[in-house]
């Protein structure tokens, strides 16, 4: 395979966009950015990608999957946060109108500079080749090349390390003290200002109901909580998964397939115990070895990774749990399956302020590309964050019931409503009210206890109304009750790994992507047979009649066998044939002769190496689902077959 130094993006560009693996969508008229189809291999690679995190993650761990719409209320989505809070910060250039992810930019300006006039040519390049970057790169009439002192690349390496933690303002600060404007036209920029990643429409004819296209799949998962876990008879800790679209108007999307306005996402919840976040096969997984970049390090300026087994990280604490740290391992587990090259796979750790203020600690997988280290599986322990919110708002207890092994005695504030008074007295908010008296913590309650005795009345601030509520001693009561206890009652915290599917799968065709050296135009994506799009290539060596009915034999029981292949009966020589295969990925080819005429004999070439073998079609057979299916080695796989040595055209 092409080391990092050797790899031309150009090249696999090409080839995949020769064999339509995917294509800008609507490119007959002129595309939209961040919108792509998949062709048929995109597709059947997405598919088996899919099948594999399914087996991988759903069946292995007995997960629930659920399957929720993808238009959400608004109602929903200001509750978690995502209406206020899910957005990303912008500067536009006021004179030409273009905008830029703030984030990006300085990380773009800086690293150029760092890397002096020659990267900053880089610099455009790297931004991509989408339609927008392209004309940017035309407009460049000079790229400053800033001499740079020993202390300006300490500041400017201290700002790369920890790029993703930066506020709007703090961005805006730094654009300020170091000169950042229009990378093309050296024109000012405006602050970076909030925009909201969210595509907004109307759900229903009257336009009234407001909702919005999903940026995740995890809050219809949330809000099946409670019928999930009656599905699973109340049984602790149980994860729910979902596989879907989703969508995200980002600011400027670019790198093909990295960064996209649609893609598919497959998610999972873990709901788990907070008082014990220990995790059953834990020792399963604990001997892993894995490469990390914790937040210490990146707050120090470096990117060293440290590299130590998934056991020694969860009991050094730098891994927060032992259910996180499950996770990921079996993140890496599942990425290597597929094609990752596990050199060029990394989890590196949020830093404190990118972190949600709610999470417990988050690590994202993140693999290497020629544009650099890019994030393709989130993993985040969130808290009780989510279940809180939506049950505070909808007042549904999302909470689970454990039944204690011995009765407990507690003492615990508690309200009492009159409500022969409250109701009357509050009307129409009422409810609102009430729910925002009784969703107080015991903390809080014991402060309205004291004043409600003292004063006779506390004020509370509700949701939608636009005067506190005045609450007196007629109304409602709080006062400290003794009780004996069977149940404990908690609301489940939260472990999410969360995989962007298309992501990974541009990662993997750069980690496969090599040209035979022989010829560097043979380019071959060494895909994983589990998850090439077709596993086998079948090809007579002419179109001599007599090689027909063994062709439509050997389809026959490949059909039967359920193994994807196709024909290659074109004129073609079986070299370019081969070669034409290679660059889709197909692990196998089978090659049928003349001496198959005679013996029934077929030839079977591994891709890689286009080592071949010979043997009796049931045993080729044999080979192919063992190697595909079954994990087996080439060498294990064709122990009974016979070493071939004829024509392949891969001389
Ligand atoms: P997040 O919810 O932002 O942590 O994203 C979860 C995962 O979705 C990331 O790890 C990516 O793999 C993927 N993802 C997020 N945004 C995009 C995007 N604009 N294009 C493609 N994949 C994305």
């Amino acid at each position: 395979m092409a080391s990092t130094s050797t790899f031309s993006r150009e090249a696999l560009d090409q080839v995949l966009k020769r064999r339509f693996f995917f294509a800008p969508a609507f490119e007959i008229y002129g595309g939209v950015s961040g919108l792509y189809d998949y062709g048929p291999p995109g597709c059947a690679l997405q598919a088996n990608i899919i099948d594999t995190w399914r087996k991988h993650f759903i069946l292995e761990e007995d997960m629930l999957e659920v399957d929720t719409t993808m238009l959400t209320p608004h109602e929903v989505l200001k509750t978690s946060g995502h209406v206020d809070k899910f957005a990303d910060w912008m500067c536009r250039d006021l004179k030409t109108g273009e905008i830029f992810r703030a984030d990006h930019l300085v990380e773009e300006v800086l690293e150029a500079r760092l890397k002096g006039d020659r990267a900053a040519r880089g610099v455009v390049e790297k931004a991509g080749d989408d339609e927008a970057d392209k004309k940017r790169k035309k407009k460049v009439k000079e790229i400053k090349n800033v001499k740079l002192d020993d202390q300006e690349v300490k500041e400017y390496e201290n700002i790369l390390a920890q790029i993703d933690g930066f506020s709007g303002p703090q961005l805006g600060e730094l654009m300020t003290k170091y000169n950042i404007t229009n990378p093309a036209t050296g024109g000012p920029l405006e602050q970076p200002m909030e925009f909201n990643l969210m595509f907004e429409t109307a759900i229903g004819p009257s336009g009234q109901l407001k909702g919005y296209m999903r940026p995740e799949t995890a809050q219809g998962q949330f809000l099946n909580f409670s019928k999930l876990l009656d599905f699973n008879n109340e049984k602790m800790p149980f994860a729910s998964a979902s596989i879907g679209k989703s969508f995200r108007n980002e600011i400027s999307p670019r790198a093909g397939l990295l960064r996209v306005r649609e893609f598919l996402m497959a998610e999972i919840e873990h709901y788990v115990d907070p008082e014990d976040k220990s995790h059953p096969r834990f020792d399963e997984v604990k001997h892993v070895k894995l490469r990390f970049l914790p937040k210490d390090v990146q707050e120090s300026g470096s990117n060293k990774l440290r590299e130590c087994t998934i056991g020694e990280a969860v009991e050094s604490g730098m891994v927060d749990n032992q259910t996180l740290g499950y996770f990921v391992a079996r993140i890496y587990l599942f990425l290597v399956k597929i094609g990752v090259n596990p050199d060029r796979l990394r989890f590196r750790q949020h830093l404190l302020n990118e972190m949600a203020h709610y999470a417990a600690d988050c690590w994202d997988a993140e693999l290497e590309t020629s544009f650099g280290w890019i994030e393709c599986v989130g993993c985040a322990d969130r808290s009780a964050y989510d279940l809180s919110v939506h049950s505070a708002r909808t007042n549904e207890k999302l909470v689970v019931r454990k039944a204690l092994p011995s009765p407990v005695t507690v003492e615990k504030f508690e309200v009492s409503i009159n409500r022969k008074k409250f109701g009357p007295s509050f009307r129409k908010d009422a409810k609102a009210v009430e729910n925002a008296l009784l969703n107080r913590t015991q903390c809080e309650l014991e402060d309205l206890a004291a004043e409600l005795k003292k004063e006779g009345k506390v004020s509370l601030n509700v949701e939608g109304l636009s005067e506190p509520a005045v609450i007196t001693s007629e109304l409602a009561t709080i006062e400290k009750v003794t009780r004996t206890e069977h149940i404990r009652e908690f609301t489940p915290n939260v472990i999410e790994p969360s995989f962007g599917i298309g992501r990974i799968i541009y990662s993997i065709f750069e980690h496969v992507f090599w040209s035979r050296p022989e010829d560097k135009d043979r380019c071959v994506l060494s895909l994983p047979p589990a998850v090439a799009p077709t596993k086998v290539l079948l090809v007579p060596l002419s179109s001599h009649a007599d090689l027909s009915p063994i062709v439509k034999k050997v389809s026959a029981y490949l059909r039967k066998e359920q193994i994807p292949f196709k024909v290659d009966d074109s004129s073609a020589s079986i070299g370019k044939r081969y070669a034409r295969n290679d660059e889709l990925g197909t692990p196998f080819g089978i090659t049928i002769d003349f001496d198959s005429v005679k013996d029934a004999s077929i030839t079977l070439r591994e891709r890689d190496s286009t080592k071949q073998v010979r043997g009796s079609l049931e045993d080729v057979v044999a080979a192919i689902k063992a190697v595909t299916y079954n994990d087996e080695s080439w060498a294990e796989a064709t122990k009974k077959l016979t070493p071939f040595e004829g024509q392949s055209g891969d001389a």
